[in-house]
């Protein structure tokens, strides 16, 4: 059963700062059925995956479930300063500054297909980031599955590495 997702995500106007509309998914994570279909359908058709990357932070709530339903383990990409132990890094622009993703330098076997997992995709940096940290540790990006893509930003056309889906898109 496919449960109808789109008005269990809340609009929050001008948060976390005024003209940015957050898309809370709170309202969502606390649905049983919701929470059950996305996790389903964020693991549905990728081929062989041998781990779950999540993005800092709501990949964390979405990636272990996912990896959890696709028998294979997960890792954080965290933002900068984070994980304790050697990294591997990424400089990647913001609206405003930079931001630093990190993975830990052992957290993708040389070869290992990797399935990356965030709530949003917006304009794309962060996911970006995340394949070029994985590409760099020798993995190989299988997909990129989001909960809610902002398609007017067009962030998956930085994506260009690997397919990219989303199970609700804002046109
Ligand atoms: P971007 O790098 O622009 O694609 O931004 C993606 C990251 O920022 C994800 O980790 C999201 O959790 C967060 N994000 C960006 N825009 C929003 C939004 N409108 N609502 C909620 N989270 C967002």
């Amino acid at each position: 059963m496919t449960v109808e997702l789109e008005g269990l995500v809340r609009d929050i106007p001008d948060f976390p700062r005024p003209g940015v509309g957050f898309k809370d998914i709170t309202p969502l994570l606390r649905d049983a059925a919701a929470l059950h279909d996305v996790v389903e359908r964020l693991a549905a058709d990728w081929g062989e995956v041998d781990v779950v990357c999540g993005i800092d932070a709501r990949g964390f709530i979405l990636g272990p479930p996912v990896a959890v339903r696709l028998g294979v383990g997960f890792i954080p990409a965290r933002k900068g300063g984070k994980l304790p132990w050697e990294i591997e890094q990424v400089a990647y622009s913001l609206e405003y500054g930079e931001e630093h993703l990190e993975l830990h330098a052992d957290a993708v076997a040389s070869g290992q297909r990797v399935l990356i997992v965030d709530d949003v995709l917006a304009t794309g940096g962060t996911a970006e980031a995340t394949g070029t940290l994985v590409a760099r540790l020798g993995g190989v990006v299988v997909g990129y599955a989001f909960l809610i893509e902002l398609g007017f930003l067009d962030g998956r056309a930085r994506l260009r590495d690997a397919p990219v889906r989303s199970l609700i898109c804002y046109a």
